[in-house]
């Protein structure tokens, strides 16, 4: 099966020479370019945008960080070439450097990683390799920051194009999380029930940025995956009378709904509105607080692909992550982080048909690895994640030679104070039990 990117690059070639438009076919023609082109055109213009792929119309905050010029070498290089230069620079570090590829990278990048898994997998795997000086991070920002909490202070963390952030984690900055906080505590108070649980506790997906891991650390609160979410939120409960949930509203309303909260007992908190968009009373009722971010890649997900699919493959199993909506969790026969998909696929003893709604990577991936099964992407449309698609092999090529010639280049730092607090709050994941 050919990759992501070599389809992207037959598609938009075929409707160039056709003259055709890339409707239905990729979410975007740019797709087929190094994401260096639209880093310029895009400065030029001075928007902040998350470039090409499944995030593009998402608002990307001012602030969000750019990867500058990378040197001209690495974008005139041919993927051979390019293959040439990190296998060589991977040698000459060896065990100094370790290479860590997310399960939705693409297979360009991916071929040159010693782990693959979903990102609090990659960030334990770095702690198996304590001997090295470099973790290389391609995957996205959040991603790198807790490799660099989790990590020795030694070990230098790199994500190598600066760029690839991730639009669900941004959609929850600290200080909009803050000013909710605020309000919720003037409406809520401060102590504790009967049953000593106080008003409110924060919970954070994984993907956010350390700054909001921290605010959870530091106010009882915790972090979650979308492995552990019920179990996170079984332990919220038993601390908390309710719960705000950011920064997906998805995974918390499918996880809470599956836990019998009420969708009345869920109101959404929209940050760009007084008290959220609710009222008063909404909030005291209330069990989940749904932070209004979602991601752009799981959006995509829709009932009628799923209706399709049953019509066309009659018997398929449908498999989709909690990042989707609510309908389409309901109306899949079920549902899970990448690491369940991954064992829902293996753990099949017959050949069957497979209808899955993630990242198109990662399910290009698994059909490859089980050629017994039919495995397919719930979305037909080519439309990978915008962010992840922005760490380039070219990008790889120039940390690891900056690597080898002893320099760091793109290190993820998070400060001190905020890795403690952050810290905590994973550690009471980890310990956290249903
Ligand atoms: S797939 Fe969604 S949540 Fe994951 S990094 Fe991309 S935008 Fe973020």
């Amino acid at each position: 099966m050919s990759s992501v990117n070599t389809a992207i690059q037959l598609i938009t070639r075929e409707q160039a020479e056709q003259g055709a438009t890339a409707k239905g076919s990729t979410c975007s023609p740019a797709l087929a370019k190094g994401p260096w082109d639209y880093d310029l055109a895009e400065a030029l213009a001075g928007i902040p945008a998350y470039g090409p792929g499944a995030s593009s119309a998402d608002a990307a905050p001012a602030a969000t960080p750019r990867q500058g010029q990378l040197p001209e070498e690495y974008k005139l290089a041919s993927d051979a070439e390019l293959g040439e230069r990190i296998l060589a620079a991977k040698a000459a570090l060896g065990d100094r450097a370790v290479i860590l590829g997310h399960f939705y990278q693409r297979d360009e990048v991916i071929q040159y990683a010693d782990f693959v898994g979903d990102s609090f997998q990659l960030a334990n795997a770095a702690l198996t390799r304590p001997d090295a000086e470099a973790i290389v991070f391609c995957g996205v920002h959040f991603m790198a920051e807790t490799a660099d909490i989790l990590s020795a202070p030694e070990q230098a963390v790199i994500l190598p194009n600066l760029a690839a952030g991730c639009s669900m984690a941004d959609m929850a900055d600290a200080d909009s999380v803050a000013e909710c906080w605020e309000q919720l505590e003037e409406i809520f108070g401060t102590e504790p029930d009967a049953e000593g649980r106080v008003p409110v506790l924060p919970v954070t997906y994984m993907n956010s940025s350390a700054a909001l891991k921290a605010f959870c650390g530091e106010r009882g609160g915790i972090v979650c995956t979308s492995s552990n979410a019920r179990t996170v939120l079984e332990w919220a409960f038993q601390r908390a009378q309710r719960v705000l949930f950011f920064p997906d509203q998805h995974l918390g309303r499918n996880t809470a709904k599956a836990l019998g909260v009420p969708l009345e007992q869920m109101p959404m908190w929209n940050p760009r509105r007084e008290l959220g968009g609710n009222d008063a009373q909404a909030l005291l009722d209330s069990r989940v607080i749904l932070w209004h971010g979602f991601c752009s890649v799981h959006k995509r997900f829709n009932v009628g692909q799923i209706e399709k699919a049953r019509k066309d493959f009659p018997g398929v199993q449908v498999i989709v992550h909690p990042e989707c909506p609510m309908e389409v969790v309901d109306a899949a026969d079920s549902a899970g982080s990448t690491d369940f998909i991954k064992k829902a696929i293996a753990a099949a003893t017959e050949p069957t048909t497979f209808a899955i709604g993630t990242e198109i990577n990662m399910v290009n991936r698994l059909a490859a690895e089980y050629p017994q099964h039919t495995i397919f992407c719930l979305d037909p449309v080519i439309c990978p994640c915008s962010t992840m698609y922005r760490i380039h092999p070219g990008y790889l090529a120039w940390v690891l030679e900056e690597l080898v010639a002893g320099r760091v280049v793109n290190r993820i730092t998070v400060a001190e104070s905020v890795q403690d607090h952050a810290r905590t709050a994973l550690e009471r994941m980890l310990a956290a039990r249903p």
